[in-house]
C-alpha cells in the first residue's frame, strides 16, 4: 500500500466528516480566515441531511426561535435555491416547528458555502488515524484510492457521527444505553408517482400542513405525515411487515407534489461490527422493497407510484460517545440547565426509539424551553487539540437522545469551528484554554442564539 510520508497538505483545522456538524464546523471556522480542509468518505456533504428528513428544531416549545448561526444562515441559502419552505409550524405534536429540506439541493448548498469560505474539500477520503505526540494532535492519516495520505494539522475536528478519530486515538467511549443497546437504525426510501391528495388520506395522527400552498409551486400542500396504517392491520400481520407489529409507526416527508420519503423501518443490530451492518443494509433494503409492495397493492394514491430511491447507506441513530469534561445528562436537560460555557441551545425533547417499542417517547425540557450545551462536552478527556461535534459529544444515552438532531448538531458543530479558528488566532496554548466570553462572543457575531 502507498503510504505518503510527506504531509499531503498542511491546515489549521481538519474536520473529519461533512454532515450538519461537519459543514457548520468548517464553514464557521473559515468564515475567521483559518486554512480549513474537510475530509468526507462520500462523494457529497451533508450527511443524514440528504437522506430526506426534515430538520428538528430550531424552536423551543413556546415557538420561540433558539438556534440561528450557520443553521439559519444553511436554511436561508436553501431557501433562495427553492430547496426549503423555511420553518413550518406545528398545530400539536412533540415540537412547534420542523424544516422540511431538499437532499438534492443540501449536497450543492453544502458544497458551495463551503467553498464560498476556501475551505479544501477531499471527498472519498476516509479520516483513520489520529498522529498524536503526548496525547497532542498532529495530524490525522485517511484512506483514499490512491492510497493512504498523512495531513498536518493543528486542531482536528471530529464530526464523524461515530467519533471514529477518538476510537482510533485509543479513547474510552460510551455506547447506547446501561446495557449497550443502541437506538435502532433505519433506511429512509424516497417513493415518486404518489397520488398525493390521494395518498394525504392514509394519515391518522399528526400532519403538517404547508400553510402557503400554492398549487403554481412545487411544494405538497401536506409536509408531513404520521400513520400507524391502521386500515390495514391485519393485511400487515399477515404479510408479517414490520416484524408483525400491527400499529408500527410511519414518518412520511413529502416536499414536493407526487413524492415521498418513508422513514419507518426498525434494524436493531451493532453498527460497529461489520458483519452485524451489513446484514442491517442488506434486510433494511430488502424491507423497503417489500413496504412499497404493500403501499403500491393496497393503499390508495399509491397505485402508480415506483420506488425510486434507497440511501447510500442506512440511518444510525446512535453509536460511539466521548468520555469529555463534562457528560450532559437527562436531568440537565428535563431543567433546562445553562452553563457559564453554554455554547448552543436546543429545545428538541428527549426521543428515544426504543428497541422493544414501535416507536418513540418524548421527555419535555421544563417550561417549554431549551437547555444549554457545555463546550466541556465537545472535549475529549486526556487529548489536546481535539473536539467532537454532533451527535457524540459527551453525554447519556437519554441526554444524546436530544441534541441528536439536526439544527443542534449545526449549533455544535459551529462551536467547534469557531473555538479551532480561535485558538489558533488567540494564541492560545490549547483548546481548553480559549476564554468562553471571547468563544460566546464571536458565536454571536455570527448569528448564533445564545
Ligand atoms: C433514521 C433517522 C432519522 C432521523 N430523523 C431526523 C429528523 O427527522 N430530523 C433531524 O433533524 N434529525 C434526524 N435524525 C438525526 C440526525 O439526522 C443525525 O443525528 C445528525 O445528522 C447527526 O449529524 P452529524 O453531523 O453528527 O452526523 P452525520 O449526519 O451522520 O454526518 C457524518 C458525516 O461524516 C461522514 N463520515 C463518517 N465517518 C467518516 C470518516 N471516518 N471519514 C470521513 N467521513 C466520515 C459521513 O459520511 C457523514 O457525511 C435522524 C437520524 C436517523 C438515523
Amino acid at each position: 500500500m502507498k503510504t505518503q510520508v510527506e504531509p499531503y497538505g498542511s491546515y489549521d483545522v481538519i474536520v473529519c466528516g461533512g454532515g450538519p456538524a461537519g459543514i457548520a464546523a468548517a464553514y464557521s471556522a473559515a468564515l475567521l480566515g483559518v486554512k480549513v480542509v474537510l475530509l468526507e468518505q462520500y462523494g457529497f456533504l451533508g450527511g443524514m441531511a440528504t437522506s430526506g428528513l426534515p430538520i428538528l428544531t430550531f424552536h423551543n416549545m413556546k415557538g420561540e426561535q433558539i438556534i440561528g448561526g450557520f443553521a439559519q444562515l444553511f436554511v436561508d441559502y436553501l431557501k433562495k435555491l427553492g430547496g426549503t419552505p423555511g420553518h413550518v409550524p406545528l398545530q400539536h405534536g412533540h415540537m412547534k416547528t420542523i424544516t422540511p429540506i431538499d437532499p438534492e439541493k443540501v449536497k450543492i448548498a453544502a458544497q458551495e458555502l463551503l467553498l464560498e469560505q476556501k475551505v479544501e474539500i477531499l471527498h472519498r477520503c476516509l479520516a483513520i488515524d489520529p498522529v498524536l505526540k503526548n496525547n497532542q494532535v498532529k495530524g490525522v492519516f485517511f484512506e483514499s484510492k490512491g492510497g493512504r495520505f498523512y495531513l498536518e494539522g493543528k486542531i482536528i475536528i471530529d464530526c464523524t457521527g461515530d467519533a471514529d478519530i477518538i476510537a482510533k486515538a485509543g479513547m474510552e467511549f460510551e455506547l447506547g444505553d446501561d446495557s449497550g443497546n443502541c437506538q435502532p437504525m433505519t433506511m429512509i426510501f424516497k417513493i415518486n408517482g404518489i397520488d398525493s391528495q390521494k395518498a394525504f388520506q392514509l394519515t391518522d395522527e399528526e400532519i403538517v400542513v404547508n400553510p402557503h400552498y400554492d398549487p403554481n409551486s412545487n411544494f405538497a400542500p401536506i409536509f408531513h405525515i404520521t400513520t400507524q396504517f391502521k386500515p390495514w392491520r391485519q393485511i400487515i400481520e399477515k404479510e408479517g411487515l414490520f416484524d408483525g407489529i400491527a400499529d408500527h409507526r410511519a414518518w412520511l416527508m413529502c416536499l414536493y407534489q407526487g413524492e415521498m420519503f418513508i422513514n419507518t423501518i426498525k434494524i436493531i443490530a451493532d453498527s460497529l461490527d461489520p458483519a452485524a451492518l451489513s446484514w442491517a443494509e442488506i434486510s433494511a433494503r430488502r424491507e423497503a422493497h417489500q413496504i412499497f409492495q404493500f403501499l403500491r397493492q393496497h393503499v390508495p394514491g399509491f397505485e402508480n407510484a415506483h420506488l425510486s430511491f434507497t440511501p447510500v447507506k442506512i440511518g444510525i441513530r446512535e453509536s460511539r460517545r466521548i468520555i469529555g469534561d463534562y457528560s450532559l445528562n437527562k436531568e440537565d436537560i428535563l431543567l433546562g440547565k445553562k452553563y457559564q460555557d453554554t455554547i448552543a441551545w436546543c429545545g428538541y425533547p428527549i426521543d428515544v426509539h426504543k428497541q422493544d417499542r414501535i416507536d418513540s417517547y418524548f421527555q419535555y425540557v421544563e417550561d417549554q424551553g431549551e437547555y444549554g450545551i457545555p463546550y466541556r462536552c465537545l472535549l475529549p478527556q486526556e487529548l489536546e487539540n481535539i473536539l467532537v461535534a454532533g451527535r457524540s459529544i459527551s453525554a447519556t444515552h437519554e441526554a444524546m437522545a436530544s441534541f441528536r438532531v439536526m439544527a443542534p448538531c449545526m449549533a455544535i458543530g459551529q462551536a467547534a469551528g469557531v473555538a479551532s479558528a480561535l485558538t489558533i488566532q488567540e494564541e492560545c496554548s490549547s483548546l481548553r484554554k480559549v476564554p468562553v466570553d471571547v468563544l460566546q462572543r464571536t458565536l454571536k457575531d455570527q448569528g448564533a442564539i445564545l
